[in-house]
């Protein structure tokens, strides 16, 4: 994965888990030895709690690590956090891939044709499903008609295939070569 790539992938990793917050907590542990949660509190100007919060979430996906120092005077612990990037390519890629599963699971239950009032949050009904009600929606008695997400579905398999290639499932398109010369002129 490029430099650009990454960094890009990195801060959109950051905005999942907690938007600006975590960008500005990144920013503050990139490239520091370890640092406690105060710290990167007064640092970002990020509440210490909400900053604890991200952290604890980018351990928990593998690219932050903290050791647990026992202060001898006070008797207290305190927590000192750095960030592990070696393992940013496979955090990202373990996302993408998840992604990727959730994304096919639902392009396949929205290739079943569906039958639907069209009033948000009204079920949307398999063919069995509105004979039984005789195509009327159960809670507004409008008339159910097939439901067309073929549009929904074409964004869903550009993002499949999209991320496919992202994760390396998929060469990107190759350019026809010159044995087609003149083809595409
Ligand atoms: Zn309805």
């Amino acid at each position: 994965m490029s430099r650009r790539r990454l960094e890009r992938e990195l801060k959109k990793l950051a905005e999942s888990i907690g938007g600006d917050e975590a960008i500005a907590v990144i920013k503050a542990l990139r490239g520091k030895d370890y640092q406690t949660d105060e710290e990167l509190a007064e640092k970002t100007k990020i509440r210490v709690n909400t900053v604890r919060k991200i952290l604890y979430a980018l351990n928990e996906i593998g690219i932050a690590e903290f050791k647990r120092i026992k202060d001898q005077e006070t008797g207290w612990y305190y927590y000192y956090w750095k960030l592990n990037m070696e393992k940013l390519p496979k955090v990202i890629m373990t996302k993408k891939r998840k992604e990727l599963e959730k994304l096919k699971k639902k392009l396949e239950e929205g290739e079943q044709i569906y039958y639907w009032c069209g009033v948000p949050d009204h079920p949307k009904m398999t063919f069995d499903e509105a004979l039984e009600y005789e195509f009327q929606c159960p809670i507004c008695r409008r008339i159910l008609n097939q439901y067309d997400n073929s549009k929904e579905l074409e964004e869903i398999r550009k993002k499949i295939e999209q991320l496919e290639r992202e994760i390396g499932l998929k060469k990107n398109k190759r350019k026809r070569g010159n044995d087609h010369g003149g083809y595409y002129k």
